[in-house]
């Protein structure tokens, strides 16, 4: 069966937009309220030779940070148990967070496969110096990307694919 590949991180962070443009479907729902995606959602993507399954993730909930962070140990959890490999996604706006921290331990103890992805990185020069920062995550070098432009991507489907 085809490898799961599941997209975690803080709401906001653009997990939705990534999936929308790996799956070129509008099935995962973007909104700017912090979030907005209820459920998980299965898509799938074909990179070169390669066919996977992505999991979008969210949730509900978003003014505590305590509900954030539980939320996001559950979807850890979650993707931990299912996926074959986990991408990470950080946000190069906001910077690095406690909760990113928080999970990224969880992520290391796990031995799972991670790609950890800087996203909104829609300056590929301007916001370098921003990127750097997540490598105190202890994943290995953070992936730049941005969903939105796009930019990139074909760059972190290679490291993607790498682990299957
Ligand atoms: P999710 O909660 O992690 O699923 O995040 P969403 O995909 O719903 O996106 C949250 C917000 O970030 C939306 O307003 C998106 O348009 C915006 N966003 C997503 N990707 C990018 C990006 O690459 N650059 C910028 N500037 N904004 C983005
Ligand atoms: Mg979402």
């Amino acid at each position: 069966s085809k490898p799961i590949v599941a997209v975690i991180g803080r709401p906001n962070v653009g997990k939705s937009t990534l999936f929308n443009r790996l799956t070129k479907s509008k099935t995962s729902i973007v909104d700017d309220t912090p979030g907005v995606t209820r459920d998980r959602i299965y898509g799938e993507v074909e990179w070169l030779t390669h066919k996977f399954t992505l999991i979008d993730t969210g949730g509900i909930e978003p003014e505590s940070t305590d509900i954030i962070l539980s939320q996001m140990r559950r979807q850890a959890e979650a993707a931990i148990e299912a996926a074959d490999v986990i991408v990470f996604l950080v946000d190069v706006k906001t910077g690095l967070t406690d909760s990113d921290m928080q999970v990224a331990n969880m992520l290391r103890k796990s031995h799972k496969p991670v790609v950890l992805v800087v996203n909104k990185v829609d300056d590929m020069i301007k916001q370098v110096m921003g990127v750097y920062e997540f490598y105190n995550l202890g994943l290995g070098d953070p992936v730049p990307i941005s969903a939105g432009q796009p930019l990139n991507l074909g760059d972190m489907l290679d490291e993607i694919v790498a682990h299957f």
